[in-house]
């Protein structure tokens, strides 16, 4: 038995509410925007190195394809199972959407995942490697890894220890189909999230003196999204500043 998505990735609204939603998400995608503009002038930036995923985890497919008429065209998602539905039901727009996927990742879901990803935020571990890279042959397709960094020593959050980075991070080059991209974090909650992201960039500098391309950087959501800009953040991932604050999903299958 697994427990259907919450809500179900195909709701479709009637007209008038399609009509409203769009206008709800126009503006505070526009106001993100704004956000990331301003946080990376602030630091010195150009905003255009910096891209926005949306995280779309909980909302129906329905609203996947409004941002994507916005512009949008990166969407995080966090569990395979309704990660998995939304990108078949918007596999037919053009250009194609890129997937992240920001989640904790079984092994078990290595297979699904790597048939529809473009970028894995969450690697953390070996097995994981081992899994992502049977499933990229399997699927003969590419995905980017990022190796997600635990900023405390909350195994809760996920995240591989600071130490762990490089080991990960020489497998997944060893992998035929799997590249190295960079790091990925969530700020803890209990530190100022901008000493938890200068951490995170002083993670990156190190693995970069390894793997030259590995230059992307997730991290910031909705709530720190310009401490991750000013650390120097090539990726951020923001759900409820766009989307709206989400319901608290079922418990997990
Ligand atoms: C949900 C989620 C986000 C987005 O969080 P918001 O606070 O809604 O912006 C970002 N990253 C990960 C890993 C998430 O699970």
């Amino acid at each position: 038995m697994t427990t259907p998505p919450h809500p179900a990735p195909e709701a479709v609204r009637a007209p008038d509410a399609l009509q409203a939603r769009r206008a709800f998400l126009a503006d505070r995608l526009a106001a993100v925007r704004a956000r990331i503009a301003e946080a990376a002038r602030a630091a010195g930036r150009d905003h255009t190195g910096i891209t926005l995923i949306t995280v779309t985890k909980t909302r129906p497919a329905e609203d996947v394809r409004l941002l994507a008429a916005l512009g949008v065209r990166d969407m995080g998602e966090n569990q395979d199972q309704q990660a998995s539905v939304k990108a078949a039901a918007c596999a037919d727009l053009s250009p194609a959407l890129s997937w992240h996927f920001v989640g904790r990742l079984q092994t078990n879901k290595a297979a699904s995942v790597a048939r529809y990803a473009d970028m894995v935020h969450s690697v953390d571990r070996v097995c994981l490697v081992t899994a992502l890279g049977r499933a990229a042959d399997r699927a003969e397709r590419e995905l980017r890894c990022l190796v997600q960094v635990s900023l405390d020593d909350d195994p809760g959050r996920g995240g591989a220890h600071p130490d762990e980075v490089s080991r990960i991070a020489d497998l997944l080059a060893g992998s035929p189909l799997l590249t190295v991209a960079g790091v990925m974090a969530v700020a803890p909650p209990r530190e100022p999230a901008d000493r938890a992201f200068a951490r995170l960039r002083e993670v990156r500098e190190r693995l970069l003196g390894d793997h030259p391309d590995a230059t992307v950087m997730s991290a910031g959501m909705s709530g720190d999204l310009e401490a991750a800009i000013t650390a120097g953040a090539t990726h951020v991932r923001v759900g409820s500043a766009v989307l709206g604050a989400r319901t608290p999903a079922p418990p997990s299958p």
